[in-house]
């Protein structure tokens, strides 16, 4: 970080004024930087982290089907943060494998609570960040977890990016494989986004392909784009994944997808990601309909 400010000073020194706003920007985006990294421990321990959940859908039947947590940073200065810019940071400093451990916690407190209330039982993905793989305990962790809260391993699912299945093909292979012989659902979260070959998807232990946003907010339309989509699906099918996409906004988007025979959505077009409160008030709403009569549509389609 020093060698870049100083890289970028030295520029400043021979180009003059130029590169003044680009030095600026450069300094509050390291400072910035710096103060995410030294607030994250504290914000923790303060409670400033809280879990969202987004609601995750059916197609074939338009029923709810459970939610993905993602995490916020409910910052005293700064307001809510969604977690594109810390979370890359957190990575670097290791703080990662902390902060997901209390979202899978939080992610069972709230599905038992649920079930208490007597609710439909739903499931609950987390992600599963890359330095959690590598942490020798995390099969221990995740069992105590879903223990402390009486839920089996299968309410929970475990999403985890393609591209960290890339990196280390065998250490993935053997950690989620003993997840998965455990009973945890394994989702591979923005398949598609990497570079993930067929021939290695094949080996990976995994239940559900998660799609990567790109493919959805291509011009489905195109008849190749169209043509993509149903190959996944017949590779899923053939492979027995079930297919999740995310970032569906459209209607249209939604159409197409049904008719490749997609299984889950979740996206802007049903939902944004809230708090765990309105999400209750969701599950009250479609648990009560979807006992009450399926195709009385609470959401228009
Ligand atoms: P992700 O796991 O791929 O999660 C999906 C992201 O897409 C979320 O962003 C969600 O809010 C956003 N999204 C959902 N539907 C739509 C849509 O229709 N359109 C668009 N444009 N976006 C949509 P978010 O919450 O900002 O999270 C970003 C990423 O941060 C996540 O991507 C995930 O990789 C990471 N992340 C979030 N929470 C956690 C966590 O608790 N632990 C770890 N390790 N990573 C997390
Ligand atoms: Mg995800
Ligand atoms: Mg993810
Ligand atoms: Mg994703």
């Amino acid at each position: 970080c020093d060698r870049a400010l100083l890289a970028a000073r030295s520029i400043k020194g021979r180009y003059g004024t130029y590169f003044a706003a680009y030095d600026d920007a450069l300094r509050n985006k390291l400072l910035r930087e710096q103060a995410i990294t030294n607030g994250m421990e504290s914000a923790l321990a303060r409670g400033q982290f809280e879990i969202y959940l987004q609601p995750k859908y059916r197609i074939k039947d338009d029923s709810l089907a459970g939610a993905e947590a993602l995490v916020r940073w409910n910052h005293p200065q700064w307001g809510m943060q969604s977690p594109a810019e810390f979370i890359p940071l957190f990575e670097k400093s290791g703080f990662i494998t902390k902060l997901d451990q209390f979202v899978w916690d939080r992610a069972c407190a709230v599905v038992q609570s649920w079930d208490e209330k007597g609710y439909p039982p739903i499931s609950v993905s987390v992600n599963v960040s890359r330095a959690d793989i590598y942490n020798a305990d995390i099969a221990d962790i995740l069992v105590k977890t879903v223990r402390k809260y009486r839920l089996p391993p299968s309410r929970l699912h475990l999403e985890i990016t393609e591209s960290a299945y890339t990196e280390n093909p065998k250490q993935i292979i053997d950690t989620v494989g003993r997840l998965r012989e455990l009973g945890f659902v394994i989702e591979m979260d923005d398949f598609g986004s990497g570079y993930s070959s067929l021939n290695m998807l094949n080996q990976m232990p995994l239940d559900i392909l998660k799609l990567d946003m790109k493919f959805i907010q291509v011009e489905t339309a195109k008849p190749v784009n169209q043509g993509i989509l149903r190959f996944i699906m017949g590779l899923a099918r053939w492979m027995n994944l079930s297919v999740v996409a995310e970032g569906v906004e459209t209607r249209d988007q939604l159409v197409r997808l049904r008719e490749i025979g997609c299984d889950y959505v979740q996206g802007y077009y049903f939902a944004r990601p809230m708090p765990c409160t309105k999400f209750e008030t969701l599950l009250r709403e479609r648990g009560l309909a979807s006992k009450a009569e399926e195709s009385s549509s609470v959401r228009p389609l």
